[in-house]
């Protein structure tokens, strides 16, 4: 059985001016048990509505939410096990850490002071901030607030945590720290994250599945490398990954792409597995664009670098087909591999690394 399973769940807001606001669009999602699900999409896609959802903090407008088999829709949010940690750490400036997070437990369950002060006790040592207990926020950095805010969550003992960005409002290093150590406390506590994002390296790095939402809609819950290398549709392909994957529209003849710029020959055992489509967008990622010393095939194409960006490690070269040309591709090549803007090359989309999609529905063809 699942842990967590969303059923359908729609929400619909009523605005006076814009009328009915469909934030959330039928999506169901089976979550297990100690599941890391990151949920990601652009802004305004129905990210925080979903979570706010199962947090009971928002009504749903139909559908199911259910733990472990029980419905819980109509269950007021202390009822329903689960925690919640937001961007905004929402500490109690007043209070020390201490008060803050022993506070939530004292309004709402009947633990004794001892047993309170056992989870905080513990809550501060997993998070390593037993040595702050006794300070106020704002004698607090912006990492140790949300270690506090996190702290808050765990002493509830929740089978859900619920995560809004929590990470949002730290800076770029400590943000990457903070970002190992949830990792260590969702393996130490093991407990059921959903977690929204807008960053795509958390999502990556730290779900064992992402929820990829646009317009409300579930566009692929899977793993971090299936939405990477097998993404369902064009929206999942062009959303995960930076730089994104270049994007090519063509009309199929036989087996012949014919895009605006190149006619791209397939074998016969992609051909032989393609629907009947005519119109079809080729999609190839930076890092499978090859710049090759000598052109050699159906895959091989004149080009003009555009741009270099010098990352180090790697280039970032974006190519025309043609000097000036607006419409640009993108290359990922190795740090030690010099072009010149300006410079001539050829570039190969190798047919393993090509990924094709029905230019109507958006659906992935191979
Ligand atoms: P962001 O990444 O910007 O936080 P999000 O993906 O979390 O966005 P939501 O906050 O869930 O998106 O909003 C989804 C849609 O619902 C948006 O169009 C938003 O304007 C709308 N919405 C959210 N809350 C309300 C509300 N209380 N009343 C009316 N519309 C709302």
């Amino acid at each position: 059985m699942s842990h967590l399973t969303l059923d359908d769940v729609t929400k619909i807001f009523h605005d006076d001016d814009e009328g009915e606001i469909v934030a959330v669009d039928d999506v169901s999602i089976d979550i297990e048990d100690g599941e890391f699900v990151c949920v990601v999409g652009p802004s305004g896609c129905g990210k925080s509505t979903t979570l706010r959802m199962i947090a009971g903090l928002e009504d749903i407008t139909s559908g199911e939410i259910s733990l472990q088999g029980k419905i819980i829709n109509d269950l007021p949010p202390a009822r329903r096990g689960v925690a919640m940690v937001f961007q905004s750490y929402a500490l109690y400036p007043h209070m020390t850490v201490r008060e803050n997070m022993a506070f939530g437990l004292e309004q709402s369950t009947d633990l004794s002071d001892g047993e309170i002060d056992d989870r905080v006790t513990e809550a501060t040592d997993i998070l390593g901030i037993h040595d702050l207990i006794d300070r106020k926020p704002n004698e607090l950095s912006g990492g140790q607030q949300q270690r506090v805010a996190l702290g808050r969550a765990i002493v509830r003992d929740p089978e859900v945590f619920l995560m809004d960005e929590p990470l949002a409002n730290l800076d770029a290093k400590l943000r990457a720290e903070m970002r190992t150590e949830l990792q260590h406390l969702q393996e130490e506590l093991d407990v059921t994250t959903v977690y929204v994002t807008h960053d795509q390296t958390e999502a990556m790095t730290m779900s064992d599945r992402i929820a990829i939402l646009n317009d409300g809609k579930l566009q692929q819950c899977a793993t971090p490398l299936e939405c990477y290398h097998e993404p369902g549709n064009l929206f999942v392909a062009g959303f995960i990954g930076e730089p994104s994957m270049n994007f090519f529209d063509a009309e199929r003849q036989g087996s012949t792409l014919v895009a605006d710029r190149f006619e791209y020959e397939l074998s016969e055992q992609t051909v032989d597995t393609l629907p009947d489509t005519t119109s079809l967008t080729l999609g190839i990622r930076p890092e499978d664009v090859e710049i090759v010393d000598t052109k050699l095939d159906d895959h091989d194409y004149d080009a003009v670098v555009d741009v270099v960006e010098p990352r180090g490690n790697e280039n970032t070269v974006h190519l025309s087909f043609e000097e000036g040309q607006v419409d640009t591709f993108t290359a990922t090549i190795d740090g030690m591999h010099q072009v010149e803007w300006g410079e001539d090359v050829t570039v190969r989309f190798p047919e393993e690394a090509i990924h094709l999609f029905d230019t109507v529905t958006g659906e992935a063809v191979k």
